[in-house]
């Protein structure tokens, strides 16, 4: 029996990211406020005394494990920090031109309008992860205690299943499960309030979502997976502040797909492409799309004479209002992509996020207020959501995703109609609304390949690593470090059916889906028969092998503390 030291604290937060960070300091903030209140008899409740506040986070720091596009939309960090630019918000460039291009294989169509959603002009295109570094950095200003390489890998539960706290991963075990001289037990945090803020599929959301039943009547979460890089171009090739959004080329017609092209300062380039992981056909490799993105001749114009800096792949929660789990329970709440609540249509989940951590923050002062930390007070955090700007925004693209899965064609004409309409579904939406991704994935038996070229649909693609790289080369370019003496965190339940049943049906579809060269397919000297290799150390916590494994037997936990990717300045 290991003896693990407690810790007792107010709030605990898992994860820093911009949700988390921004509940954090508002959190701070809105104390303070209440106490002034109540200290001048304009509020009848009590004073909350100083808290104890702690932010835990699995990167080696805050901001190593943030990637993403960016642009922002800055209304919540406004409402958070009205001077955020005064205050040194590290935003990289003014957004000065949007445009979306249709692209074909070889010709772009450029829409003589942007879609109003894809509308920038005037946010700021950013590194989010120096931004969290940022607001991690005005937290602790703040007095609140930032913990990285301490990820939470269990929630720690009282005899009535009410969440009290978390409990931190061990350090220092070998491979084979054995504590290492430098073994030390993860801690237990106990706090009235624990706050998951961890991101797209997030492993103790997924545990705690399962245990306390949160999806009940609600649509299965479903996602895309985003891979970036970070070019230096020469001067020239594309405007700071240069927005592109593309549709097309190189995803079919019955794949969610789209890239982006931001200008940044200095001429550096962010570039990326999305792909549903709710694609159809088994051969889809989300990594190889992006490669094949850059090979057209106007994005490939681009690059031209640059250089790739950094690379990183992270899932995106794509599916929006109908699937959000129930957002509390006793001792706990969800915020972020945690909880879904990014806007697809957008491909922004910052400024909901952030949001969503605000409005958490302030269900948590009142709960302090009440010294009451059930749902019967955590439930405002529900109401305060439906009453906020988060809810006009997501519940008018309700629809967005699900229309997705009949294709591009009917998606772009159900997609106007919502528009218009301020989110009506039409009768020409699939009859299933949102179906979890790999429930969607085809056997390569059953998956119609319309003639060789279609299974075959990477073969022109050569990773010249001029402009298109392998998994291994763009992995070295994410910082990736794991120590190699761990158990794997990535656990796969039964390795007899990789083996067999999903080897014949679908062909091992891991090999493709992850973006990291994680799976592998390798021959045992012994029986001859091609088994799973787990290179867990190339792992770039991007979550896809969790969410789009066709038999869900994939099981991705937190590795010790501080491994993972560096996305600094991504
Ligand atoms: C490729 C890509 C492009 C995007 N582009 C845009 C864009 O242009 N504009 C926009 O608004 N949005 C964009 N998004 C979405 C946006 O990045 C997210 O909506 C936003 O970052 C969500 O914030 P969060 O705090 O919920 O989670 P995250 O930003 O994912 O942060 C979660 C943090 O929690 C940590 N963590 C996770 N689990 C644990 C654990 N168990 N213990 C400890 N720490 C843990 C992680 O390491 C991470 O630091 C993009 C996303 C991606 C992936």
């Amino acid at each position: 029996m290991i003896e693990r030291e407690q810790l007792e604290m107010d709030v605990v937060f898992v994860g820093a990211g911009p949700a988390n960070l921004a509940a954090a300091l508002h959190l701070k903030n809105q104390i303070k406020i209440h106490n002034e209140l109540v200290e001048r008899g304009q509020h009848p409740g009590r004073i909350i005394d100083d808290l104890e506040i702690g932010i835990i986070e699995k990167g080696s720091a805050v901001g190593a494990h943030i990637l993403s596009g960016a642009v922002v939309d800055p209304v919540a960090l406004r409402e958070l920090m009205p001077d955020f630019l005064e205050q040194g918000c590290p935003v990289d460039s003014v957004v000065t031109e949007d445009a979306f291009w249709y692209l074909t294989e070889t010709k772009k169509i450029k829409s003589p309008i942007t879609p109003p959603p894809l509308k920038n002009h005037g946010k700021y295109i950013a590194s989010l992860s120096r931004i969290c570094e940022w607001l991690g950095e005005k937290c602790e200003e703040a007095g609140i205690n930032i913990f990285p390489e301490f990820p939470g890998a269990e929630m720690i539960y009282d005899e009535n299943e009410r969440v009290i706290g978390v409990r931190t991963g061990d350090k220092g075990i070998d491979k084979e499960g054995k504590p290492k001289p430098n073994f030390e037990p993860g801690v237990d945090l106990l706090a009235k309030v624990t706050v998951l803020g961890e991101g797209s599929r997030g492993s103790l959301t997924k545990q705690l979502m399962q245990r306390l039943n949160l999806h009940e009547d609600k649509e299965p979460q479903v996602f895309s997976i985003g891979v970036k890089e970070l070019w230096e171009v020469p001067a020239g090739n594309i405007d700071e502040g240069f927005v592109i959004h593309t549709l097309g080329f190189p995803s079919d017609a019955q794949t969610y797909g789209g890239g982006w092209i931001y200008g940044m300062k200095d001429n550096i380039v962010s570039i990326g492409y999305v792909t549903g992981l709710d694609y159809v056909d088994p051969l889809i490799d989300p990594h190889a799309e992006f490669q094949k993105f850059k090979t057209h001749p106007d994005v490939a114009a681009i690059l031209q004479g640059g250089k790739m800096i950094k690379y990183g792949a992270k899932a995106i929660n794509a599916g929006g209002y109908y699937t959000m789990p129930k957002l509390f329970a006793d001792g706990v709440l969800l915020v972020g992509d945690s909880a879904s609540f990014l806007n697809g249509q957008r491909i922004k989940g910052i400024h909901t996020a952030m949001k969503s951590g605000m409005l958490a923050a302030e269900t948590i002062v009142t709960a302090f207020d009440h010294n009451d930390f059930t749902t019967k007070i955590l439930k405002n955090y529900d109401e305060k959501v439906n009453g906020s700007w988060i809810y006009d925004e997501l519940f008018a693209v309700r629809n967005f995703h699900a229309s997705f899965q009949r294709g591009r064609w009917s998606a772009l004409v159900n997609g106007g109609l919502q528009f218009l309409t301020g989110g009506l579904a039409w009768g020409f939406m699939p009859k299933e609304h949102h179906v979890a991704g790999h429930e969607r994935m085809d056997t390569l038996v059953n998956f119609e390949y319309k003639d060789e070229g279609d299974s075959q649909r990477y073969a022109n693609l050569k990773f010249d690593k001029q402009l298109t790289f392998d998994k291994i080369t763009d992995v070295f370019h994410a910082g990736v470090s794991h120590d190699e003496d761990q158990p794997s965190h990535l656990h796969i339940l039964d390795t007899e059916i990789c083996a067999t049943t999903c080897a014949e049906e679908y062909g091992n579809p891991c090999q493709r889906f992850c973006p990291a060269a994680v799976y592998e397919m390798e021959e045992n000297a012994t029986t001859g028969r091609r088994e799973i290799k787990v290179n867990f150390s190339n792992c770039v916590h991007c979550k896809t092998c969790d969410i789009a494994d066709p038999y869900q037997i994939i099981n991705w936990v937190t590795p010790e503390g501080g491994g993972g990717p560096n996305y600094k300045g991504m």
